[in-house]
């Protein structure tokens, strides 16, 4: 499969003509070949309405068959090989290692998927059979299950330019669910994207899926993306990346004469909470940890480690000095986008000026002008209190320790925080008390919460939350990473005193297709 520089329409490869987009290698900032046209409105609507006609077929797919193509999708992912690691590593900036990691997640969660849509519990099937000599009034027969919402729009995110983007969770999700997708690449990374499509086509092909099932876009601006959210037969959106972004989309999907759901991903500085026992037991050990989580990835995660609190002291002077070390010692790395790292510089630049921030160390000093370099502030719970500004997320290798005086205001402060992607709490056996109040205000505020480590490092399985209260997401009932996924993309539908002939098979009282199923709100004896 070669990059071409085309949207993928079905099975069609199209020259977009809407203005160009270049892929640029992000360690030298130069431009790649080639180069890929944008879509046209005509493109979009080709795409919107391949999928559309798709939808009945495709959602009606049996699940073996579904399953079947999801892992011919991981396979044919594989089967890229090394041009597809190669390319990715050049777009993104991100190592080798990391790349094939990241592949590897990939085609984790497909297969994931894959076993979620055989096993058939998805489609929550429930029946509450009819009793017709109930009184007063007889029960009707009620039969309930899952079905998928329709074409979903993703919109890939930049720093997982494989497990977040074209074929991500959104779109693995999506698909499992038994939904068309349109992918909006994202434009740090064209070449992959188009990669990961062409493999994704091929396999809609070879398993014999309706065309529409799949369609890959460009935009050269933000007009396409607008639109793809505005159009009518588009009916749910997967989206990671900023929060101006994200709202965006959600207000485009929310004044639609249809609205219509956006599940969209965008910010969370993930607090980390420092007990005082773990504090004086562990301090140097939890400062390296941190400055390890803090850089990863140039820092540029979702889950990063943006702040810090705890009471002030000397075992947090230990925990500083030891994460200082760290960071000084680490040299500045790659950034995905020339974009991105300039919002990252600007960021830092204001944290550094703002009158109740101090710097306290600086990560290794940038040898390109496409580098980020880490950054470690400090600031006093009355400051970060009276100044939300400091509540933002600082995209990249960017934290903040808050010293606060006591318990008491170390939880006031969590109580002020918006909503969270994940939260850590660092304790030992003699924490657990304090960490007990704190569990509460925890809830109410993040997706995750971990105990003695760092949110980076998402496990893709079937117990994870990636989601969160706003701006974390724009939806905090869901999550974006593991099977419960699917969800985002099924809605149930109720049949009422239907006859077996009409209804869907997963109903049919013989459960040929040995369900699991609730009857009457039981689990249903199997033979
Ligand atoms: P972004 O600028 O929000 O872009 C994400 C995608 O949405 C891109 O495809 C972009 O198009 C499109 N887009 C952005 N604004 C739009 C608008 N107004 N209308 C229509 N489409 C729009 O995100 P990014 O480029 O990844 O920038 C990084 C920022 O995202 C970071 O600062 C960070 O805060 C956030 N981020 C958050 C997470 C998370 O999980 N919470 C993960 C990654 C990034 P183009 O491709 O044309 O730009």
């Amino acid at each position: 499969m070669q990059i071409a520089g085309n949207l993928l329409i079905g099975q069609k490869a199209v020259r977009g003509t809407n203005g160009l987009i270049r892929g640029l290698d992000a360690a030298t900032g130069t431009a790649l070949e080639p180069a890929f046209g944008g879509a046209t409105r005509a493109d979009l609507d080709a795409a919107c309405e391949l999928a559309r006609s798709a939808f009945d077929i495709y959602r009606e797919a049996p699940l073996e068959a579904r399953a079947r193509f999801l892992e011919s999708i991981a396979q044919n992912i594989l089967d890229l090989g090394d041009s597809l690691i190669e390319r990715c590593v050049v777009e993104s900036g991100l190592p080798r290692a990391r790349v094939e990691g990241e592949r590897g997640r990939t085609v984790g969660q497909l297969r994931l998927f894959a076993a979620v849509v055989r096993d058939g519990r998805f489609l929550g099937v429930r029946i509450d059979p009819a009793q017709p000599e109930r009184k007063p009034l007889p029960r009707p027969d009620l039969r309930l299950r899952h079905i998928a919402l329709g074409p979903v729009a993703v919109f890939g995110a930049s720093n997982f330019p494989l497990a977040f983007s074209v074929v991500g969770g959104d779109t693995a999700s999506a698909l499992a669910a038994g939904c068309p997708v349109i992918v909006k690449a994202h434009s740090a990374h064209p070449g992959t994207s188009e990669l990961v499509g062409l493999a994704t086509q091929k396999a809609v092909r070879d398993c014999g899926m309706p065309e529409g099932t799949f369609s890959l876009l460009f935009d050269s601006g933000l007009e396409i993306g607008q639109a793809l959210v505005g159009d009518r037969r588009i009916k749910a959106v997967g989206f990671t990346g900023s929060r101006a972004g994200g709202m965006a989309l959600v207000n485009v999907a929310a004044t639609r004469c249809e609205p219509i759901p956006v599940f969209a991903e965008m910010s969370s500085i993930n607090p980390v909470l420092l007990f005082p026992t773990a504090l004086k037991r562990r301090a140097e050990a939890i400062g390296e940890a941190f400055a390890g989580a803090l850089v990863l990835g140039a820092g540029q995660f979702c889950t990063n480690p943006g702040l810090v609190l705890a009471v002030d002291g000397p075992d947090l002077d230990r925990f500083v000095a030891a994460a200082s070390a760290a960071l000084s010692a680490t040299p500045a790395a790659t950034m995905l986008t020339p974009g991105i790292r300039k919002a990252y510089e600007a960021a830092v630049g204001r944290a550094a000026q703002h009158a109740g921030v101090s710097v306290l160390v600086h990560g290794g000093e940038a040898t390109t002008q496409h580098q980020g370099q880490a950054v470690l502030f400090s600031t006093t719970a009355d400051a970060f209190r009276r100044h939300p500004e400091l509540h933002e997320e600082i995209f990249g290798a960017s934290s903040l320790v808050v010293r606060c005086p006591d318990m008491e205001s170390m939880r006031d402060i969590v109580e002020s925080l918006e909503g969270q992607l994940t939260t850590a709490l660092h304790i030992d056996d003699a924490d657990h008390a304090d960490a007990r109040t704190f569990l509460p205000v925890l809830e109410r505020r993040a997706g995750r919460i971990l105990a003695n480590g760092f949110g980076t490092g998402v496990e893709v399985g079937h117990a994870m939350v990636h989601g969160g209260p706003y701006p974390a997401t724009s939806d905090s009932r869901s999550t974006s990473v593991g099977s419960l996924a699917i969800h985002r993309f099924l809605r149930p539908v109720c049949y009422q005193d239907m006859p077996e002939t009409l209804l869907p098979v997963e109903l049919h009282q013989e459960n040929p297709l040995e369900l699991h199923r609730l009857i009457d709100g039981q689990p249903e004896t199997r033979t």
